[in-house]
């Protein structure tokens, strides 16, 4: 793993497996880090503040584009077997991280300059007040398997743009894609010292590491149960945490949505990447009028699937990461159907890790699979009577990260956007959208802050008011 830049082994000098999800396969072993790594890290980090804040703007910029630069050419490529081994991605999907990593470190090399201030009047004419915008420190990242490149990326990206040094935990299923990427930012120039990557597991590395008294800030994308202690671990020390949380978005189907059309785009918004995506339309609310329509066309297109070989340019997904959340996703599933509802197709593991398309209809209310997240190729359908039930449906959720609306008719959309409660609704669209510009982030147990473009400076860079008395 990486301390400061240099290759080393945990303190401890344990190791840990990292598995293939296709088929078990060990692909290597990482060093297992635990608190005596993360205090070392954080030491370290300190100093990487200190060098990499002290650069000018348009040398953070420069490094951050060079970063790009090599992840668009050979450098990006050598994420493609990665991914597609360690987190088990389909190439489509690791291809697209890879371009989306890229767009991110451009956007975020574009924020490097724009640290605006401010200034404002005051009442004694003799004195100044300005507002400074500087970075907080050393951040803590610690990251999710789902999209271990894209995520880790953007976590990374934005609090270095804005001066910050960082200590990254990625995962312990998806290690190597981020020791590959702490390798391409010191190969672009990053101040050894502003980068640590510690591999290890939660509760050993990533809780030593958000509670560390020595960091201002930590920054966590993965599931709601961590990120509420990770939350009370920076409450405790009083200082900032943005947290990027689970989902269980919802996508509205209108009555006068084309069935086809609408199913084809619900489909694609639910089992991308096996539905191990936080935005993914895990819940279809749909308009009476077209829901048997629009049912029975989802199901054809969850049976048409495409799950071939990881490599398969048509693959449309392949297995889970492991088995404890096949087993979740099968077990919510179950309970479902035993409380009443309709099994309309799938339910099952096709093979190994991979689990068939499912489509639910009509779930008991209560049941975990309509309240919590399954972060799997599950998909409930219920019915509505009208716009008003569907927004009730919807929003009757503890969380609210993404939703989308599917029609025609803009004003009954827009309407209905303004009145679902969620950090992002897309209309024409499925739930499942990205944006290196926007502010992604969720209500509830989605979690706390946005991060993207300028929205990610803003979580990354602490306010500063600075005044004078300067006599005319
Ligand atoms: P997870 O919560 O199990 O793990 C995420 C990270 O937290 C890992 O690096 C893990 O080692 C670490 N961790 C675990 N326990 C910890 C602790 N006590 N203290 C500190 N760190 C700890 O999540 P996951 O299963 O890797 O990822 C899937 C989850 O991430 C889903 O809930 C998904 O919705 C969420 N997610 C959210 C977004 C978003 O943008 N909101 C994006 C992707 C994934």
């Amino acid at each position: 793993m990486w301390l400061g830049g240099e290759p080393v082994a945990a303190q401890t000098d344990a190791w840990f497996d990292v598995l293939a999800p296709a088929d078990g396969t060990v692909l290597a072993q990482v060093p297992r880090a635990g608190r005596e790594d993360v205090d070392a890290a954080v030491t370290v980090a300190r100093q990487g503040f200190f060098t990499w804040s002290g650069q000018a703007p348009a040398a953070r910029e420069a490094v951050l584009l060079k970063a790009a630069e090599l992840m668009a050419g050979e450098g990006g490529a050598r994420f493609l077997d990665t991914l597609i081994d360690e987190s088990g991605s389909v190439i489509a999907k690791a291809r697209n991280e890879i371009r989306y990593s890229v767009d991110l470190l451009r956007t975020a090399a574009g924020e490097c300059r724009r640290l605006y201030g401010d200034t404002f009047p005051n009442d004694n004419p003799e004195r100044l007040s300005m507002v400074f915008r500087e970075p907080l420190g050393v951040v803590g990242v610690v990251s999710p398997y789902n999209a271990p490149l894209s995520l880790l990326v953007k976590m990374t990206a934005f609090p270095l743009a804005a001066g910050n040094a960082v200590v990254i935990k990625p995962s312990e299923e998806t290690p190597l894609t981020a020791l590959a990427f702490g390798q391409l930012l010191l190969d672009a120039g990053l101040p050894p010292q502003a980068l640590s990557v510690l591999t290890g597991f939660g509760g050993e590395c990533g809780a030593p590491l958000s509670g560390h008294p020595g960091l201002d800030c930590i920054a966590l994308t993965g599931s709601t149960h961590t990120g509420i202690a990770v939350g009370k671990a920076a409450m405790e020390h009083m200082r900032r945490c943005q947290l990027e949380l689970g989902g269980k978005s919802a996508l509205l189907v209108l009555a006068d949505a084309d069935p086809e059309e609408a199913a084809a785009i619900a489909a694609d918004g639910i089992f991308t990447h096996a539905g191990q995506i936080c935005m993914a339309n895990s819940r279809i609310v749909v308009e009476a009028p077209v829901f048997r329509d629009f049912t029975a066309a989802l199901v054809r297109r969850a049976e048409a699937l495409h799950l071939g070989d990881l490599r398969d340019e048509n693959s449309r997904y392949g297995p889970l990461i492991n088995r404890a959340a096949l087993d979740k996703a099968l077990a919510q599933v179950a309970d479902a159907v035993a409380r009443g509802a309709t099994l309309l197709t799938g339910g099952e593991a096709l093979h190994g890790l991979t689990m068939k398309p499912t489509v639910v209809e009509a779930p008991p209310l209560d049941c975990a699979l309509w309240r919590e997240e399954t972060f799997a190729p599950v998909v409930s359908v219920v019915s509505a009577e009208n716009l008003d039930e569907a927004i009730e449906l919807a929003n009757d959720s503890a969380y609210g990260l993404s939703a989308a609306v599917l029609t025609h008719h803009l004003q009954r959309g827009l309407a209905a956007a303004r009145r679902l409660r969620s950090g992002a609704v897309h209309i024409g669209m499925h739930a499942f959208q990205s944006n290196a510009l926007a502010p992604i982030g969720g209500l509830g147990l989605s979690g706390l802050g946005r991060s993207g473009g300028r929205y990610s400076t803003e979580e990354f860079t602490e306010l500063k008011w600075i005044s004078v008395e300067a006599p005319a």
